[in-house]
């Protein structure tokens, strides 16, 4: 329940808080940790704003040179909580994107937010640095690292470089 706050424990003139957490309590997959987020939640009329930052350290494969590395991320948000009768007028309106931002029986919850940030923020094609040189097609050396004899075969390199 890390990341979970009762409206009615919140002080009226809001709250910061530092968690840490791990992907568990934001149900991800993705080989991610030291996750760390700061919050900022504030009443503001009918709604609690709420802004902050999440940090953390997400674990990729290359998807040229399939070399692991580590990559640190930091995602500010902003985003507003509504208890569940804010809507009722507007109910059809909905999208699903708002309906994860309420406030279900006095709790605000991070875990959607959090979720979307850390899987939106994941390279669908990572790559260890912006100019990695990949494997050689032929022997698989990992060129960043040492030249193999195909190296500077431009003929070779032209047939495979489609791929
Ligand atoms: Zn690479
Ligand atoms: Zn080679």
């Amino acid at each position: 329940m890390k990341l979970q706050f009762n409206i009615d424990k919140l002080p009226p003139k809001g709250r910061r808080y530092n968690i840490i957490f791990n992907k568990d309590d934001v149900c991800v997959t993705e080989d991610v940790d030291n996750i760390k987020a700061a919050i900022n939640i504030e009443k503001s009329g009918n709604v609690y704003k709420s802004k902050g930052f999440i940090e953390y350290d997400v674990h990729l494969e290359c998807s040229r040179c399939l070399t692991k590395f580590a990559q640190h991320q930091k995602n500010d948000f902003e985003c507003e909580f509504k208890e569940k009768g804010e809507y009722r007028e507007y109910e059809t309106e909905i999208d699903e994107q708002d309906k994860e931002y309420l406030i279900i029986n006095k709790i605000i919850d991070f875990e959607p937010l959090f979720r979307d940030l850390i899987i939106l923020s994941i390279p669908l094609k990572p790559l260890c640095s912006p100019d990695c040189k990949g494997l050689c097609p032929i022997c698989g050396t990992i060129l960043n690292k040492e030249k193999c004899e195909h190296y500077n075969n431009k003929e070779i390199t032209k047939k495979y470089q489609k791929t």
